[in-house]
Order: structure tokens, then sequence, then C-alpha cells
């Protein structure tokens, strides 16, 4: 069958399969986002089947895949069900029931990244533990249980402190900074509370933050793309410069440090590193993504391979692609929700018709169900012969709309 469905009943066994693409796997994907998504047309390209678990029935990912099983990818006895279908088990997102693909693993399912990694990177204390433990550097961090912990860890730390909860967190949510002692108790109460599981982290006074996107293939080998720089609003990834504008020592020892990182965890996969660069040199580690991330996503235009495709390549076992730029600069603009609903809708169309226009500019949209507030929808990237081009053409597409581009 060509055609994706969204049914239990109807999906493909993996024995009803003939030789297909430029491999013969099924990659199973937990999660159908805009990551599963551009996953899928990366796919596409290269005729791999790439089979999608969301909860979401229009979920981005569902109309591109070869078959979008309906579910949630936080189930058992559902994420056993999907990877009876697939030849190797891979994530989109690294909320899922990991101790489900534990228990896969050893009967000898395929996951890649391994599901080690995902237990280390799902709950982001951990995360800590296991990087410190590996000597890379990263902020200064600890566990907290009550009022008097965190206090405690205000006194060690000083202000503003990062309260942050162990799981589940993603565009910020999770995040919650207290400027001085008084405002701890809200602090927490804004997460959740400390049954949630939170730790805090000691400030990083960065001046720049950087990622690094590596890719590991089913062989060990491992690659790296150019260090960008990514620039947050409110906690969420809002444009992204390619290459970064930092010294060749900066982008070595970013590039070191996210090597080393990823040597760390386990599996085939693209990782996004995110990294804090100090006013004095130092990079310190934020965290890591076991999956294609939205500082990679300029590489659809910007490298010779793009990170979705070369996460395809190493889960599948194919020869990993160049990961160097094709063209001089790039900028990613994250295109969120600015209101809810139609409204919302409205001003997202007129700042895509803008970026139609503009050479070096192309438009993704995710096709997402619903419209939110700071929701990501879609992203423009923009290539071109400098970054200050780039830049200027980023300007034109955002004026009219109070124009934030730093
Ligand atoms: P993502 O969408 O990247 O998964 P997240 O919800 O996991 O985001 P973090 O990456 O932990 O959140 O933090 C989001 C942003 O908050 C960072 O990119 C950075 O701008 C800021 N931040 C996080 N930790 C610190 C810190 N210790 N000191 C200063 N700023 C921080
Ligand atoms: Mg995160
Ligand atoms: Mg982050």
């Amino acid at each position: 069958s060509q055609a994706s469905r969204v049914t239990h009943e109807t999906s493909p066994s993996k024995d009803d399969v003939p030789v297909h693409g430029l491999s013969e796997v099924i990659v199973g994907v937990l999660g159908g986002g805009q990551l599963g998504r551009m996953l899928c047309q990366a796919a596409s390209q290269m005729a791999i089947k790439v089979m999608v678990l969301d909860p979401l029935e229009n979920c981005p990912a569902s109309a591109l895949s070869y078959h979008h099983m309906v579910g949630s990818f936080d189930d058992s006895a559902t994420v056993r069900e999907f990877a009876k279908r697939c030849d190797v088990l891979t994530v989109e997102i690294e909320h899922v029931d990991v101790a489900t693909m534990e228990m896969l693993e050893q009967q000898g399912v395929d996951c890649q990244p391994k599901a080690s990694t995902i237990r280390i990177i799902q709950d982001k204390y951990l995360q800590k533990v296991h990087f410190s433990r590996h000597a890379i550097p990263l902020p200064e961090f600890m566990q907290i249980d009550d009022l008097e912990g965190a206090k405690r860890a205000g006194e060690l730390f000083g202000y503003p402190l990062m309260l942050k909860s162990k799981r589940l967190a993603y565009d910020g949510r999770g995040n919650a900074v207290a400027h001085n002692e008084e405002e701890l108790s809200s602090a927490v109460a804004a997460l959740g509370g400390f049954d949630r599981g939170l730790y805090v982290e000691k400030w990083a006074p960065f001046v720049k933050e950087l990622a690094v996107i590596v890719a590991r293939g089913r062989d060990n080998s491992i690659l790296c793309y150019p260090v960008v720089e990514t620039i947050h609003k409110e906690n969420i990834c809002h444009i992204v410069r390619a290459p970064a504008n930092v010294s060749w020592d900066i982008r070595k020892h970013a590039t070191d440090v996210a090597y080393k990182a990823v040597s760390s965890l386990e599996g085939a996969g693209v990782f996004a590193v995110e990294l804090f660069l100090t006013g004095d040199g130092q990079i310190l580690l934020n965290e890591v993504a076991p999956r294609p991330h939205n500082s990679g996503h300029h590489t659809i235009e910007a490298c010779y391979t793009s990170q979705f495709e070369q996460h395809l390549r190493a889960v599948v076992g194919l020869p990993l692609g160049e990961p160097s730029m094709k063209t001089p600069a790039a900028v990613m603009y994250n295109i969120l929700g600015e209101d809810e609903g139609e409204p919302g809708f409205i001003l997202a169309h007129q700042l895509i018709r803008r970026a139609l226009s503009i050479p070096g500019a192309t438009v993704h949209w995710y096709d997402k169900p619903e419209m939110r507030k700071q929701r990501k929808m879609g992203h423009v990237t923009i290539v071109g012969p400098s970054m200050g081009d780039v830049e200027e053409r980023l300007k034109s597409i955002l004026k009219g709309e109070g124009s934030d581009c730093k």
C-alpha cells in the first residue's frame, strides 16, 4: 500500500513489504510531530518507509508517513504492538515509555538510539548526573525536595536561580526562575510542586547559546555539524544562525564538548547538544536531545545532508552523509503562534506570504491542527552569501510585525 492510513486494523505487517527504497528496513518513529514529519520528508526522497506512532489522528507526520498508528508512545501495550511492525525503533520525542523500550530491546528489538540513552535524557536531573560523571562541563546543579533544600541551593548558587522539572520539559515549559529567596515558593508552585520532581541549576551567565548536531552511525562513526548560534525568546528557540559567529577556538571547543557528550551515550542517530558560551570563553552543556532538533532545521537547505536524512541513514545503517554547509550563511526563524485560532493563522499567513517573496527563503509549515500561542507552527530558513545578507532578508520578512530580529 502506498497511501498512509490511520487505522490499527489495516496496518501493514512487515512481512508483506517487498524490497523497497534505499533500505528495506521499516523505521518506526515514536512521535509524529514536526520532527517526525520532516523525517518522513527525508525518507520519501530515499524511499525509506517510516511508520509513526502518535495519539493525534491529524498529527503533522500523519499524512506523509507510510503508516500512522494512532496511539500513545507512552503506553506499553501500544508501543509493543507498534514495535512488531517495525524493523528499527527510533524517537522524535524523548518523553516515551522507556521501560517498554528497554524490555523490547532485551527481546531483540532494535532501538536506535538505545533505550539507555532515552532513559538518561528524559530525566534532566539524571542527564546532568550522567554528564558530570563523564566530566562534561555544566552549570552546577542540585536536586531539591522541599523549600529548605531550595533555600540551601539559593545560598550555594546565588540568584537568579533556575528551577527545572526533571521530566516532561520542552520549550521552556518546566523552567522557572527565582530572582531571590522570596520567589522560590512561587517558582516551585509554577512547576507544579516538589512532587513533580524538581532540581535547580546555577544561573549560566552566557553571552551566547550554541548548539551542535552530532550524528553517530551504526558503525559508531561520529560526525559533527558546524556550530550554530541559537537565540531563545522566553525559553523558546526563536532564531538559529549558521554558522555561529564565534572564533575558531570556540567552535573547536564547542564541537569537542558536543562530541564527548554524545560519545558517552549509546546508539545510532542524530543528537543535538545545547551549549552555553560564557564571557570568559567557557562552554557549558545545557542539555542533549537524542533526535533531530530545532537547532538543525536549517540543515535541510544549508547542509549537504540534512539532520533528518542523517538520522535515517544512521538508524538504518547507511553511510553517514557530509554535514558541512553548502551555503555561506543561513538563518532559521521559528513561526510561533502569536494568537489562538483563526487570528493566529492570519498573522502566520501574512508572514509566510512575505517570506515567499524573498529569494533564498524556504517556508516549512507543519500543518498542526490547532493554532496556539507560542506553539511552533512552522519555520522559515533563509540561505545566502553572508550572515549580514540573510539577516537583512529576515528583517524584511518580519517588517510589519514589530521586527524582533536582533
Ligand atoms: P527545549 O525546547 O530546548 O527542550 P527545555 O524546556 O528543555 O527546552 P532548557 O533547554 O532547559 O528548556 O532551557 C530553555 C532555555 O532557558 C535555554 O535555552 C536557556 O536560554 C535558558 N536556560 C536554561 N538553563 C539555564 C541556566 N542554568 N542558566 C541560564 N539560562 C538557562
Ligand atoms: Mg529540552
Ligand atoms: Mg533546551
